[in-house]
Order: structure tokens, then sequence, then C-alpha cells
């Protein structure tokens, strides 16, 4: 399956997707024979051709892990390869223009993430690293009330 970006930017069309049962089953072994063996498994990803610089850019391309994007020459756009996209962000935080990629995905406890631009991948990061943190002066100070 693979899924076309768009050139209609609309709130509407930016939903949360769910892989089917073969779906997920294709994923997981497409994505285990490139060595990916773990990943977000639900997520949408799309790509706003309006506002995207084009082929003189590609910076998404060059920083997928995945080798989820590509040049399509026909009629001349950012293609997107669905299975193989494990919603990681990082074309988010590659792309020049806010609001170009936008991915949404569902963490294992539920919560849905939305990314638009650099920022919101950067705020994700941050507190990733600011919970890490606090975990470990948790572990190696047990007893000390961090907040
Ligand atoms: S979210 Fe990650 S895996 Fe998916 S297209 Fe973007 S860079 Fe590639
Ligand atoms: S990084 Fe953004 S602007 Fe550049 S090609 Fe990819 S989607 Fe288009």
């Amino acid at each position: 399956m693979e899924m076309d970006s768009s050139g209609n930017s609309d709130d509407n069309q930016f939903f949360m997707e769910s892989f089917t049962r073969e779906d997920k089953k294709k994923r997981y072994e497409v994505l285990k024979s490139i060595g990916v063996k773990e990943f977000i498994e639900d997520g949408s990803i799309w790509v706003d051709m309006k506002t995207c610089k084009g082929i003189g850019c590609q910076l998404c391309i060059n920083a997928c892990p995945t080798y989820a994007l590509y040049w399509r020459a026909f009629p001349g756009e950012i293609a997107i390869i669905k299975e193989i996209c494990i919603f990681c962000t990082a074309c988010v935080w590659n792309c020049i223009v806010d609001d170009c990629i936008q991915v949404s995905r569902k963490r294992s406890n539920g919560e849905i993430e939305r990314f638009r631009n650099p920022r919101e991948v950067l705020k994700l990061l941050h507190s990733i690293d600011s919970n890490k943190l606090v975990e470990r002066t948790k572990t190696r100070v047990p007893k000390v009330q961090l907040f």
C-alpha cells in the first residue's frame, strides 16, 4: 500500500489512520527486513505539496531513516511508502517549511502526538530528556523529593 502526498491542506485530512491486521503484519515483515525492530505502530503522515519546495529541497528524503520518502517524477512530488514510515518525525524536524509535513502517531499508552514543524519535535525531545533525567536522578538519589 502506498499513500500519495496531497496538495489539499485541510485539518480534516490530517487524521490518525489505523493499519489493518494484515497491513501490520506486512509492515512488521518489511521493517524487519531492513533492520528496524522497534517502531511506533500507528500513525499518519501527510505532505502539503502546495508549500513544499520540491525537487530542489528534498531534505526530508535525505533525513528519512527507512527510505519511506522519495521524489516521484510524475507528477513531480514527494511520495510516501506508508508501510515503512515509522513516524519518527525526522522529516518534520528537517523540513524548512512549517506545516508542510504533518505526522501524527499513537503511543502504546494511547496518547496521540502531532508534529507540524521542528519546534514541536524539539519540544518532545526536551520533554523526553527531562523525563530521563528525573528518572536517572530518582534511581541514584531515591530518597530525595524532586518536585
Ligand atoms: S516520519 Fe520518519 S520514517 Fe516516516 S517519512 Fe518521516 S522520516 Fe521517514
Ligand atoms: S523538506 Fe519539506 S520543503 Fe523540502 S522537499 Fe521535503 S517536504 Fe518539501
